[in-house]
């Protein structure tokens, strides 16, 4: 598979195309961006970890029958994917409310919401995403019924999936973004509506069971120090990528002179 120019690049990820006009080379970047790009920084590593995740977590999809871009990693920081044509839409599922759902509509961090709830977001990063309605994607021909019905559908089993594999290893779904394209299926000649983009503790909030602590892109956006440390942990529990464990974030204190004692 050779690696040609360079089609997009993006917050977090820049794509290449290859010889196959069908297929392209997704690469993670370790730049981290919150706030609408108002944040930015390098977070050593990040892309390497997010590789992993969303190739354990894409192939665990895959194997439970949803259809996605994914065809299969090829280094630790690229993946060979099916080129789709993305939806301008991000499809947001939660469970847990926090933020931009408490700050919008007042309601109280930590809310468990009985039934998962669907937002969709317009892609648009000068328009900051704003939300919109079923009819907002119609009428501007966004997508159609007949796809945002399927795509709502497929979200739902993947929120039910995702709470399993995540509460298997202690971690609590809080919320989470994703993306969806169309891409050509050879079998069927047909073009066919896959999962496309990430799924990792980038596009997640993931919180531990037991304290509640964020293991995800929240440690970055609320400077809770420790970034790296909690997307390792998630790779941890999900019993990969223990290779990585030495990159660290390291806080060193104020440097003190040792005294020796006298003899
Ligand atoms: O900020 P907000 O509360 O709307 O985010 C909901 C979920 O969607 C979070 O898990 C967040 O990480 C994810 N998200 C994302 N990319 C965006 C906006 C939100 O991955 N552009």
């Amino acid at each position: 598979m050779n690696k040609g120019k360079k089609l997009y690049e993006g917050k977090a990820k820049i794509l290449y195309e290859t010889n196959d006009k069908e297929l392209i080379i997704q690469h993670f970047k370790d730049d981290a961006t919150a706030f609408n790009n108002l944040k930015k920084a390098k977070v050593e590593g990040k892309g390497v970890l997010n590789n992993r995740i969303s190739e354990y977590i894409l192939s665990n999809l895959s194997q439970c029958g949803i259809k996605t871009h994914f065809v299969k990693r090829l280094n630790m920081r690229e993946q060979l994917i099916r080129k789709a044509e993305i939806f301008p839409i991000e499809f947001i599922v939660r469970n847990i409310a926090t933020g931009s759902l408490t700050k919008r509509l007042g309601i109280t961090e930590g809310t468990v919401i009985e039934k998962p709830l669907l937002e969709y977001c317009f892609k648009k990063d000068e328009l900051q995403d704003p939300l919109v309605s079923r009819d907002h994607i119609f009428s501007f021909n966004w997508a159609t019924k007949e796809e945002i019905d399927e795509i709502d559908k497929v979200t739902l089993r993947i929120n039910d999936l995702l709470m399993g594999i995540f509460r298997g290893v202690g971690i609590k779904l809080v919320d989470f973004k994703i993306e969806y394209g169309k891409a050509w299926n050879k079998e069927t000649n047909e073009k066919e509506i896959v999962l496309a983009d990430e799924i990792s503790p980038d596009t997640c909030r993931l919180w531990d069971m037991k304290t509640e602590k964020k293991l995800d892109k929240d440690r970055f956006r609320k400077d809770l120090g420790n970034v790296i440390q909690g997307y390792q942990e998630v790779a941890r529990r999900l019993n990969i990528m223990p290779e990585v464990s030495n990159i660290s974030e390291v806080n060193f204190g104020k440097a003190t002179s040792i005294k020796f004692k006298k003899k």
